[in-house]
């Protein structure tokens, strides 16, 4: 272990993904950059993870901290290893990880039909773990993120384990749903299928297990900690959380502002203002066949999927490229949605250019490269790509959503005239209000001096974890201390 990690109180993450290993969202940039952000503030995380081909890999000179002979109907081991700086336990249960394709997904874009299974045996290993030990390092807190940590309350209770959990939700509309017949097949306690513990209308929910279980509930934005009380956002736990409010804690994701520094990034030509990001610009117009023109440079960089409201962009745009504006989009998903892009470019050459697939340099040119960072979603948890839009002084084009409104300060005329606006927040799930925000872009543009102090506001604004790591610390220190106080 690194010193700064040994000499802190020890917490264990358990989650289902983490860069740079392994990563889909948002997520994995969270449980990758929390250690670093709360070594800072004393305390050590280890992070749980499924020992996927990747992880496997880096885990090769790793040492066996435990062994399962049966860990849900095969045998399982936790290897302890560095990576990156970060201090890793690997689930090495080849038959339930050792896959082609994603962490959820098999290669051909479908769930592994066992999934419940898969991230059952990951929440057993870190509750049995968590329990004894190893060694000398015992956690004081417990952090699980998302549906596939949220059954290790459930299994920590079972073991008569009163240790502390704090449950964060990254995404509540993936629930980790699977059928009560199998309670037996996942060693659940079946006293805790009860409206009050998973059951989720006659199904097991794995996020309804960690919301109930544990002792804290955060979410990473304030904005959507407020949305997720009410029936458009809850995704029918609105009641559990409500019933949870005083638990519930919105603390804002930051980013690693080491690995996203224009000062420094590798995949780009470096720079420390607005005019500095001109070979950027150049080379991204170039990289997507774009014709040189007087508007704005847009870019996307997202998951295809309803959520992220692109579906609505498709219909705002045409107005934008009217008027000389241009897009760059990069995203992968939903084949509807990557066709209808793919579709729309090819009726747009030069002033469109649309790139199916998942490329992390590609998208370091973008930002670098980019006037405006376009982000449409419907609901938006956090959401990372704002973050790096105003990092990389790019101005934030966002829906008034989640952690979206939380982290753009609007270009409304108070804004502008007190030199703090950092981008453009128009209402969500709206297709006028989207092609209004467009067209307030391409003014802004037309105005270089308002646009380059916006660019400058935004490459200030604070984005890394200042704020965020002593809140996180400040919950596990007070549930830890809460657990010691109760403990006879
Ligand atoms: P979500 O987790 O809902 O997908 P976030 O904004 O929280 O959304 O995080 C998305 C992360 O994934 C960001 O780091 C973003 O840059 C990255 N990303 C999304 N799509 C792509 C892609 N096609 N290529 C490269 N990076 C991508």
């Amino acid at each position: 272990m690194s010193a700064a990690a040994a000499s802190g109180r020890p917490a264990l993450a358990v989650a289902s993904e983490c860069a740079p290993l392994v990563k889909t969202g948002g997520l994995a940039d969270v449980v990758g950059a929390l250690p670093a952000a709360l070594a800072t503030q004393g305390w050590a995380l280890r992070t749980l993870l499924p020992g996927y081909p990747a992880v496997m890999a880096a885990a090769r000179r790793a040492r066996q901290v435990a062994g399962f002979d049966d860990l849900l109907g095969t045998p399982a081991r936790v290897l302890a290893c560095s990576h990156a700086g970060l201090e890793l336990l690997v689930l090495d249960a080849p038959a339930l990880f050792d896959r082609p394709g994603g962490p959820y997904l098999g290669p051909d874009g479908r769930d592994w039909p066992d999934n419940d299974r898969r991230f059952a045996a990951l929440c057993l290993a870190a509750a049995q773990l968590a329990d004894q030990g190893i060694g000398a390092w015992r956690p004081q807190v417990l952090h699980l993120h998302d549906w596939q940590a949220g059954l290790t309350p459930a299994y920590l209770r079972a073991r008569g384990s009163t240790l502390p959990c704090l449950m964060s939700i990254h995404n509540i509309a993936f629930h980790g749903l699977t059928p009560a017949t199998r309670l037996a097949a996942l060693a659940l306690p079946p006293e805790g299928f009860t409206i009050d513990g998973f059951e989720f209308y006659g199904h097991v929910s794995a996020l309804k297990a960690g919301l109930t279980g544990a002792q804290a509930i955060a979410t990473v934005s304030p904005g959507y900690a407020r949305e997720l009380l009410t029936p458009a956002f809850g995704m029918g736990l609105e009641g559990v959380l409500q019933a949870r409010a005083p638990d519930l804690h919105g603390i804002l994701n930051g980013i690693d502002t080491n690995l996203w520094n224009p000062a420094t990034d590798a995949a780009i030509t470096p720079y420390t203002s607005p005019a500095g990001k001109a070979a950027n610009r150049a080379r991204l117009v170039d990289d997507f066949g774009l014709v040189p023109g007087d508007g704005p440079l847009a870019v996307v960089v997202s998951r295809l999927s309803a959520q992220k409201g692109l579906d609505l962009l498709l219909d705002a745009l045409p107005g934008y490229l009217a008027r000389g504006g241009r897009l760059a989009l990069l995203g992968s998903g939903e084949r509807a949605l990557e066709n209808a892009w793919l579709a729309a470019g090819a009726a747009s050459p030069g002033q469109l250019g649309v790139r199916i697939g998942y490329d992390q340099a590609l998208s370091h040119r973008m930002y670098a490269g980019a006037d405006a960072v376009l982000v449409p979603s419907r609901f938006e948890p956090c959401g990372l790509t704002q973050l790096y839009a105003l990092r990389y002084g790019a101005l934030p084009v966002v829906a008034r959503t989640g952690g979206l409104a939380d982290t753009v300060i609007h270009a409304n005329e108070a804004a502008l005239a007190a030199g703090v606006a950092t981008g453009i927040v128009h209402d969500a799930e709206s297709i006028p209000a989207l092609a209004q925000a467009l067209g307030q872009l391409c003014q802004l543009w037309q105005d270089r001096r308002v646009f380059r102090q916006m660019q400058r506001n935004a490459m200030k604004h604070p984005v890394g974890w200042q704020a965020s790591a002593p809140r996180y610390a400040a919950l596990y220190a007070a549930l830890s201390d809460n657990n010691k106080a109760d403990t006879p």
